[in-house]
């Protein structure tokens, strides 16, 4: 077995014993939002925004961005789980500045095993062969932080499939502070208007 796999199997039996009543809990969020953000490992949006088990959903990919399966989980999250108010929250510091499309597609096309970030620029240091596949993924970096969750919210608010009654909030988490920063562009786009 390996180490992680142990460590984690151990932290579970753990959890397990002080598991409490929470098997009576309803499927559906119990305090009707939900929260689209990045997977960065600092970002723990459970106890940034004070969630306890039940609360909310929790919608994580690279970068946090709506990306069409983000908004296929938040479509679910609202029409058949009842949520009705909406975080994007992008953060500062997020690996999805640091490269493009292009690049990862040339470090893919050359190698499989993790690449190194050298004075901010991508190499490969491990061996080929790689795979060309990568074209074919729009990986949705991120050129500008702001600008990114105005986009985000925007896309969100715009989608045939999300009633306008719905807020929409567009924060970025500090990852010096732990702060979450409003974006008022993005707080103008996804506002309610029903
Ligand atoms: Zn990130």
């Amino acid at each position: 077995m390996s180490k992680i796999l142990n460590e984690v199997l151990e932290a579970n039996e753990e959890y397990v014993k002080n598991f409490g009543d929470k098997e009576n809990l309803a499927m559906p969020p119990k305090r009707r939002f939900s929260i689209l953000t990045c997977m960065d490992a600092r970002l723990d949006p459970a106890k940034f925004s004070g969630l306890t088990e039940g609360d909310a959903h929790v919608i994580r990919n690279a970068g946090g961005r709506a990306s069409d399966d983000a908004i296929r989980s938040l479509i679910i999250s609202y029409k058949l789980l009842g949520t009705k108010e909406w975080f994007v929250i992008h953060h500062t510091n997020c690996g999805m500045e640091t490269f493009s499309n292009e690049v990862i597609r040339d470090l893919l096309t050359n190698s499989l095993e993790t690449a190194e970030l050298v004075d901010g620029q991508w190499k490969d240091v491990g061996k080929g062969p790689g795979s060309r596949a990568g074209e074919f993924v729009e990986f949705l970096t991120i050129n500008d932080l702001e600008q990114s969750v105005v986009d985000d919210v925007e896309r969100i608010r715009n989608h045939p499939l999300v009633p306008k009654s719905i807020p929409i909030h567009g924060y970025i988490y500090d990852v010096k502070s732990g702060h979450l920063i409003a974006v008022p562009k993005a707080n103008q786009i996804g506002q309610a208007t029903e």
